[in-house]
C-alpha cells in the first residue's frame, strides 16, 4: 500500500514541506508501521495539506489544536502510533498553550513542526519564531520582538525527546522521525523548513547547520546549551532523550470498543431503509 495519495500537491515548488513528507513516509516504511495503526493530525497552515497527501488515518483539525487532538486519540487507543504535524504559526502562536502541558504529561505522541518562521498560507506575516527585525506584510518596518525558542520551551516543560531537523537534509530528518516515533513519550521535532515564497532560508541554514556529535542527549544541561546555540552555527539532531513513565501508561481504564462485526447488518440495513 502506497503511503502517499494521488492528490495533486499544491505546495510551492521547492517548499521544505516536500522534504518533510518524503522523510516521514520513508520513516514509516522503514519502521514497518501498518497504515491502519497510524493516525496523523495536521493543523492550519501550508503544512496542514500533509494529511491530504498521506494514505493513512488522518484528521485535519482547527487552528492550533493538533496536540489536544493527538492526546485524545492516543488516550482513546494507546495501541496507535499518533503523529501530529503543525506549523510555527499553528503550534507556537494560537496553539502554544498545549505544548508545555503535553510535554510535562509525557503523552506518547510525536509532534513535528514545520518551522518556516512565517505565516505562509496567509501570504507572509511574522510568527513567534520570526527573527527580530523580520520585515513581513504585518511588520513592514521589521519585527520588534525577540523570537520564541521552541526547543528551550519544550525542555523546560519536561519533554522527554527534543530534536531539531532541517528540510535540506532528508536522510537526517528521516532518522530523527524514526527515533521520535520509537521513543515512548512526548517527542518534539522542530524542523527548519524554508518557505521559498515568503522566507527562503535554504542558503542561510546550509551555511550554518551542523549535526550534533559527541553530545550526551541524556544530559539536560547539555541539551539546554545546544538549544541556546543559534547564530553562526545551528545544531541539528537529538538534543534530549530520556526514558520516563508516560501519561497513557497511567490511564487504567481502557475505553470500551464495539467491534464492527457485532453490528447486525440486516437490522441496520432495514433501519436505514
Ligand atoms: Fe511552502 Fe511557503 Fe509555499 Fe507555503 S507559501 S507552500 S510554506 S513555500
Ligand atoms: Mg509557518
Amino acid at each position: 500500500m502506497k503511503l502517499q495519495t494521488q492528490v495533486k500537491k499544491v505546495w510551492c515548488p521547492g517548499c521544505g514541506n516536500y522534504a518533510i513528507l518524503t522523510a516521514f513516509t520513508a520513516a514509516i516504511e522503514e519502521l514497518g508501521i501498518e497504515p491502519e495503526k497510524l493516525v496523523v493530525i495536521s493543523g492550519i497552515g501550508c503544512h496542514g495539506r500533509i494529511t491530504d497527501y498521506l494514505n493513512v488515518n488522518t484528521f485535519h483539525t482547527i487552528h492550533g489544536r493538533v496536540i489536544p487532538l493527538a492526546t485524545g486519540i492516543k488516550l482513546a487507543n494507546p495501541e496507535l502510533t499518533v503523529v501530529g504535524f503543525s506549523g510555527d504559526g499553528d503550534a507556537y502562536a494560537i496553539g502554544l498553550g498545549h505544548l508545555p502541558h503535553a510535554a510535562r504529561r509525557n503523552i506518547d505522541i510525536t509532534v513535528i513542526i514545520h518551522n518556516n518562521q512565517v505565516f505562509g498560507l496567509t501570504t507572509g506575516q511574522y510568527t513567534p519564531t520570526s527573527p527580530k527585525g523580520f520585515k513581513s506584510r504585518s511588520t513592514p518596518y521589521g519585527s520588534l520582538e525577540e523570537p520564541l525558542n521552541p526547543l528551550l520551551l519544550a525542555l523546560a516543560s519536561g519533554a522527554t525527546f527534543v530534536a531539531r531537523g532541517f528540510a535540506g537534509d532528508i536522510t537526517h530528518l528521516k532518522m530523527l522521525i524514526k527515533e521520535a516515533i520509537k521513543h515512548r513519550g512526548f517527542a518534539l521535532i522542530d524542523v527548519l523548513q524554508p518557505c521559498v515564497t515568503y522566507y527562503n532560508t535554504y542558503q542561510y541554514y546550509r551555511e550554518r547547520v551542523y549535526k550534533l556529535q559527541n553530545h550526551n542527549p541524556t544530559d539536560l544541561r547539555q541539551a539546554i546549551e545546544k538549544a541556546l546555540e543559534w547564530g553562526d552555527k545551528i545544531p541539528i539532531g537529538i538534543l534530549y532523550k530520556i526514558e520516563k513513565e508516560t501519561l497513557d501508561q497511567h490511564v487504567k481504564t481502557p475505553p470500551v470498543y464495539k467491534p464492527v462485526s457485532n453490528i447486525n447488518i440486516k437490522k441496520l440495513y432495514k433501519w436505514l431503509k
